[in-house]
């Protein structure tokens, strides 16, 4: 299984994994509007920068958790834990219900608030690239190797073998080896990373249990299913609609054009013949 290891000792905080991102994944490189973001994070951002006192500075993406509570929430199986670690999403699936924004104990997907086919976004561990032997843009960007890509239990060894080689230097703790029953994504660090609704104190038990078990003792009341039910087909019909009206408007579009350009050969033809 793959993973990432991000040291925030190492990390300078050049965003050059942000723009990597942007670019690999062909995201919108216009900066998150604030009311949709606490952290950085958005639909055209799947990871930020988040700066802390004494010049700290934490990369935040998806942690694609090893039981991910998003998974365990989607009602349709637009996200899936792939086996080799990258938790993907696949839109055509996704009804727009957004449980997995309310379940995700990181607050990592997001939604695209501004678009007309509005998609729930985030990063997929470029899963694309690494599925062909490539490691993810984010990784390969990086400058001073703060943030690497490898195999997860080969990280885990290596992060141990940091703080065993500087325990004054480190919190004695590889944060995602144990927490929400393991994440994928692992963090060393020399400060607590329990901030911006970084909920790094959640217990070592999966959360998926717990989303199933809330959803299957109080349906109604868990997230106001009735509710998020009723927007979902309204967001569905809304996408249908958009599609229509997109095909429609190409069909429109090609036939003035054809036109356009038979007209044009038309009266070339009859230039030609005089
Ligand atoms: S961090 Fe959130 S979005 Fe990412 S895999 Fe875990 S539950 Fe899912
Ligand atoms: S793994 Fe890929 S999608 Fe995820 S943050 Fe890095 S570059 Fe972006
Ligand atoms: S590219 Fe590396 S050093 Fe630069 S902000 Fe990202 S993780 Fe930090």
């Amino acid at each position: 299984m793959i993973g990432i290891l991000t040291d925030v000792t190492k990390c300078i905080g050049c965003h050059k994994c942000v723009g990597a991102c942007v670019d690999a994944n062909k995201l919108d490189k216009h900066i998150p509007a604030p009311q949709h973001t606490s952290d950085g994070l958005a639909a055209n951002r799947w990871t930020s920068i988040i700066k802390q006192p004494d010049s700290h500075y934490v990369r935040k993406q998806c942690r694609h958790c090893l039981e991910p509570a998003c998974v365990s929430a989607c009602i349709v199986g637009a996200l899936k834990k792939t086996k080799s670690g990258p938790v993907v999403y696949d839109k055509k699936k996704c009804i727009g219900c957004r449980y997995c924004m309310m379940a995700c104990p990181y607050g990592v997907p997001k939604y695209e608030w501004d678009t007309p086919v509005p998609y729930v976004r985030k990063c997929t561990m470029c899963y694309e690239r690494v599925s062909v032997g490539k490691q993810p843009a984010c990784t390969e960007a990086c400058p001073t190797g703060a943030t690497v890509f490898g195999d997860r239990d080969k990280l885990i060894a290596e992060a141990k073998l940091r703080i065993t080689k500087n325990p004054e230097k480190y919190i004695n703790r590889v944060f995602g080896e144990v927490e929400v029953g393991g994440t994928s994504v692992l963090y060393l660090s020399d400060i607590p990373l329990g901030f911006l609704g970084w909920k790094d104190d959640l217990g070592k038990e999966a959360l998926p249990k717990l989303t199933w078990s809330a959803l299957s003792k109080v349906p109604t009341e868990f997230l106001g299913m009735g509710a998020a039910m009723t927007g979902a087909f309204w967001i569905i019909g809304r996408r249908n609609k958009m599609r229509a009206m997109k095909v429609k408007e190409e069909a429109e579009k090609k036939a003035v054009e054809n036109e356009t350009g038979d007209a044009g050969t038309e009266e070339k033809g009859e230039d030609s013949n005089e």
